[in-house]
């Protein structure tokens, strides 16, 4: 498509940027972070919507996320087969993997340093948890997830990237003239270009676009199809991970507890209905995960295709898809699916140039966080994507610098 020529250049762009970043989640604030301590000192410019916190990356219930973090050799090898052994039916890269396994820890080191607030042993140590799919303790807790955005924005604010907000992406401009950029609008000043010599897509993902998810605040949810349209290879769109939750409470509830050996469910016809045998046999593998996954995966050995729970329940929900649950002595309850996060994304590489569909890099642009894919697939383990915005968000600031400056 041609640029729109008719449009202002961004008129607070009163410097020219080297590196423009957009999006203000834990992905492009680490993406602008690195950026602007690359050697080449370039000038970075971060866009984005809300003010505040935004996006996914502090929207948690309990204000907590979870983040992979591997720290041994075997440790390493470990999240490396378990997140490629997930990763089907949707496709994932060896490399990406590793480059995930062997980068977190120096990423939470910069967490650290920071100051970002983590949950703690009595030994003052970083305590590491069980995440899902996985049955190794291998992730920490980032707790207070309001204060861990102050300090990136502190961060941001020490390196002079100056942040815009209140500015809405609406479309990726390619390469000319040696400059890549954007379509933006905003409310006060309507719409603008505005470009750079690198700019790095970190608008999250598409869970915002389901009527019910439980995505943050400030992300309309069109970063993928903005990827799409600026000619990126897309991978693993089809698979958004899905919690069920009580429309009530908006808690997570567990499939191995609503359609476990004490539930009974209420048919839309009115008749109460108990999971049968076959349901109940796949409860234990059911609960090492609160996403539902797609298609096989791997329990003490064995092949399960444990979201039989899950399609149990969906299949007795109303055209709403709210289903009426009742554990045991418990009242009834009301539950439904609600979207949480995608696992698909733009291909990039192992520098974070998003990639067309042939491979060969798309000029200038670069993608992380829900952007991004391959390093996980269809499915991903649980604290691999805040994982993933810290280790690709540097590479991908690191790399638009460099490019920036060459
Ligand atoms: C409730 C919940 C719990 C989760 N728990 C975990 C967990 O424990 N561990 C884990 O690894 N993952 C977890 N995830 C997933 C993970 O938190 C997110 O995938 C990750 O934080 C996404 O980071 P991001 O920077 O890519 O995108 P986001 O954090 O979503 O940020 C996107 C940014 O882009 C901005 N933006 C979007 N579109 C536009 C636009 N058009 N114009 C301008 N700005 C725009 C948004 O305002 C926001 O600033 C969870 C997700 C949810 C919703």
């Amino acid at each position: 498509m041609p640029h729109n020529t008719a449009l202002p250049t961004f008129d607070r762009q009163n410097h020219p940027i080297d590196v423009l970043v957009l999006g203000s989640g834990l992905g492009g604030m680490r993406a602008a972070w690195s950026a602007a301590q690359a050697s080449s000192r370039p000038r970075v410019a971060l866009l984005t919507l809300a003010p505040g916190p935004s996006g996914s990356s502090f929207a948690n219930y309990n204000r907590q996320l979870g983040m992979q973090v591997p720290l041994t050799d075997q440790e390493r090898e470990d999240f490396v087969a378990e997140a490629l052994g997930l990763a089907r039916p949707g496709t994932a890269f060896p490399d990406l993997a590793s480059l995930l396994a062997e980068q977190a820890e120096a990423r939470l080191r910069d967490l650290q340093a920071l100051g970002a607030p983590l949950l703690q042993g009595e030994d003052g140590l970083p305590l590491r948890r069980q995440a899902c799919f996985s049955p190794h303790a291998r992730a920490v807790i980032l707790t207070d997830l309001a204060r861990t955005h102050a300090l990136l924005r502190a961060k941001l604010q020490d390196l002079n990237v100056r942040v815009f907000t209140g500015q809405q992406v609406t479309r990726l401009l390619p390469a000319r003239n040696n400059l890549v950029g954007a379509e933006i609008h905003s409310k006060n000043d309507g719409s603008a270009v505005v470009r750079a010599r690198a700019v790095v897509v970190a608008l999250g993902g598409p869970a915002p676009l389901a009527e019910r998810n439980i995505a943050g605040p400030g992300n309309p949810g069109q970063g993928w199809e903005m990827l799409a349209s600026l000619g990126a290879g897309m991978e693993n769109t089809d698979y958004l991970q899905y919690l069920w939750l009580n429309l009530d409470s908006l808690e997570f509830r567990s499939p191995a507890i609503l359609a476990g050996a004490d539930a009974v469910i209420l048919t839309p016809d009115g008749r109460e209905a108990a999971p049968s045998a076959k349901v109940l046999a796949l409860a234990d593998a059911r609960r090492t995960h609160c996403p539902a996954a797609w298609g096989p995966i791997s329990f003490q050995g064995k092949t399960t295709h444990d979201y039989g729970m899950d399609q149990w329940l969906q299949a007795h929900a109303n055209d709403q898809g709210v289903v009426r649950v009742k554990v045991g002595k418990a009242p009834w309850e009301h539950v439904a699916l609600f979207a949480q996060a995608g696992n698909g994304g733009a291909r990039i590489d192992a520098c974070a140039r998003v990639l067309d569909p042939d491979s060969a890099p798309v000029p200038g642009f670069y993608a992380c966080g829900e952007c991004a894919t391959g390093m996980h697939g269809a499915n991903r383990l649980g604290g691999a994507m805040v994982a993933a915005t810290q280790v690709f968000g540097h590479i991908a600031g690191q790399s638009a610098a460099r490019d920036a400056a060459g």
